[in-house]
């Protein structure tokens, strides 16, 4: 789960990371408001969405007086902001961030991810802040330095000083760089984040290190012991259908392909996506059912997939265990009744009760083409589409 860039410096703060005092604000009066009190000499308006890149985009301005700032909050407010991480459609914003402003010396680069690699929590530090970080690793890897943090002894301190003389601080600089980095490991761990990025982290002109941006993704698994956090959810930031398909437990990503998936299990519908793509289509969606699926719930999930005006074919393969191919097919059909068909619709059935699904498959009367296994289902479906 994503967050905005002012509710991820409110929690830092709370774990003692320094980052400028700032309001968010959702109206231009809020934001005269919000600057007055912050009553600096210097401020920064910031777009909030769920995207960086904003700066170039328009959505970062530095100006010098209130009255800047609600000209800047009105003409943000309202706009659709276009970022190399939104996709050309763009996000509409919102909600700004009032943010006193500061002199910046350096900017860094500073960020914790959980590294698959090597299976550990990871701090990443680099020179070359500002910047995107990804483009770094892909042309001067060196200028990025790690260190790996053992989760029997945590994050050391001689870990936190390689980085910040890795970084070229010097004097007080360093021990407020260990300070910082202490402080984002134990939000990191603390709050179960998957991502925590600071960039640019700053030295200012006075020598203060802090955070003049902040990114944090927590891991959606752990949200049931985060009710705090998981109330920083913006519905505005997140596909529709995935929000819908939240509200009925499936694990539903949207995709840029033809063929619509409903599919049982995380392992079955990577597969099935691959075989999609091997036979020259792609798939619209990722849809997981589930292992416990209810009519209910297989209904929705068809519907929404057919709601997706890419859909060009859907393809349901399920693997009945603990599902019940009964309970699929009774799914398809009510669904399919409901909503109609208008797209062709591949079935692949297999498992605990086949049989019974497969007859009320074809009892619906419903123009169902069944497939045998997963390779036939993908042919079918694949050579129904590029027939039409
Ligand atoms: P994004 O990464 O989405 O472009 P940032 O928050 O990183 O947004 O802001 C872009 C740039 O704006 C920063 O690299 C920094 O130079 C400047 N900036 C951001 N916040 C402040 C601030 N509080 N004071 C001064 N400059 C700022
Ligand atoms: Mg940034």
């Amino acid at each position: 789960m994503n967050i905005h860039e002012y509710q991820a410096k409110e929690i830092l703060a709370r774990f003692g990371v320094k980052v400028p005092n700032g309001r968010v604000a959702y109206t231009p009066s809020e934001a005269e408001m919000a600057a007055k009190e912050l009553g600096s000499e210097v401020f920064v308006v910031k777009a909030q969405i769920h995207a960086g890149g904003r700066g170039k985009g328009g959505g970062v301005k530095v100006v010098k007086s209130v009255a800047e700032v609600v000209s800047e909050a009105k003409r943000m407010l309202g706009m659709t902001l276009v970022t190399k991480q939104t996709g050309p459609a763009g996000k509409e914003v919102k909600r700004v961030y009032v943010e006193e402003g500061c002199k910046i010396a350096r900017e860094l680069y500073l960020g914790m991810v959980i590294d698959r690699g090597s299976s550990r929590v990871t701090m990443m530090a680099s020179t070359e802040g500002g910047m995107e970080i990804e483009e770094v690793a892909a042309r001067t890897p060196e200028k990025i330095l790690k260190e790996a943090v053992d989760p029997a002894v945590g994050f050391a301190q001689f870990q936190a000083r390689n980085l910040a003389y890795g970084l070229g601080l010097q004097g007080k600089q360093v021990g407020k760089a260990v300070k910082f980095m202490t402080a984002l490991y134990k939000a990191f761990m603390a709050t179960d984040a998957s991502l925590a990025e600071i960039n640019p982290l700053v030295v200012t002109a006075d020598g203060e290190v802090m955070a003049l941006d902040a990114k944090m993704n927590f891991d959606g698994n752990s949200l049931f012991r985060h009710k705090d956090l998981e109330e920083l959810r913006d519905f505005d930031e997140e596909n529709p259908k995935e929000v819908e398909a939240s509200k009925h437990e499936l694990n539903y990503i949207a995709l840029d392909g033809a063929i619509g998936c409903m599919v049982n299990g995380a392992g079955l519908a990577m597969a099935t996506m691959d075989i999609i793509q091997l036979k020259g289509s792609s798939p619209a969606n990722f849809l997981d059912v589930g292992g416990g699926a209810t009519t209910e719930r297989v209904t929705a999930a068809f519907k929404l997939i057919v709601s997706d005006p890419k859909v060009k074919a859907v393809l349901v393969n399920i693997f009945g265990g603990i599902m019940r191919c009964d309970v699929i097919a009774n799914g398809v059909v009510a669904a399919a009744k409901e909503v109609g068909i208008k797209v062709p619709l591949v079935v692949r059935l297999e498992g605990t009760n086949v049989d019974l699904g497969k007859k009320i498959l074809k009892e619906s009367g419903l123009p169902i083409i069944t497939a045998d296994d997963l390779d036939d289902a993908a042919t079918k479906v694949v050579a129904s589409i590029k027939g039409a």
